[in-house]
């Protein structure tokens, strides 16, 4: 599927392992994880196409997976997800108190990163070649849900950095 090495950090293996599954699927190939005390508790991956759901991006279909958790969980944990986080799901993550996250790359698409970083979340990039290419791949061959899941924002300007999937 990919010719890069899978991620080697653990949470964001399981965050890759989540959007090859939606690859799979036939969806956007986006996915995400909660780690807790170094222990992932919960997993997610973008359900647009396989549920004709708008909002459930990787992170969202996390967050909804995880179910409810007391805000002490959230305030330790760390937020993975292998692309740059949209406003939304940034906002999601603000609201429950997530402290840091994983991202897997920002160069397909810059988002909320450095919003997120305004708000005092620590966001480190890890510019993973794996999450990069398989993006990249989905892209090249449905450019027009792509678009669909990101508003037009890559040619509409809303984010800092256009898409270069096309
Ligand atoms: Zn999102």
């Amino acid at each position: 599927m990919v010719t890069a090495p899978l991620p080697a950090d653990p949470g964001l293996r399981v965050a890759f392992e989540e959007a090859l599954a939606g690859y799979r699927e036939g969806g956007l190939p986006i996915g995400a994880a909660l780690v807790h005390r170094g222990e992932v508790i919960a997993r997610g991956r973008n359900r647009r196409v396989q549920d004709g759901n708008p909002i459930l991006h990787a992170e969202m279909s996390c967050f909804q997976n995880a179910g409810r958790l007391p805000s002490s969980v959230y305030r330790e944990a760390t937020l993975y997800s292998t692309l740059s986080p949209c406003y939304m799901c940034s906002g999601a993550a603000l609201l429950f108190g997530v402290p840091r996250m994983v991202v897997g790359e920002s160069r397909t698409i810059l988002a909320a990163d450095d919003w997120l970083r305004t708000r005092g979340m620590t966001v480190t990039v890890a510019d993973d070649p794996a999450c990069y290419e398989l993006l990249q791949r989905f892209i090249a061959e449905k450019p027009e849900i792509w678009a669909e899941d990101i508003g037009d924002a890559g040619t509409g300007q809303k984010y800092d950095q256009p898409h270069r999937g096309t």
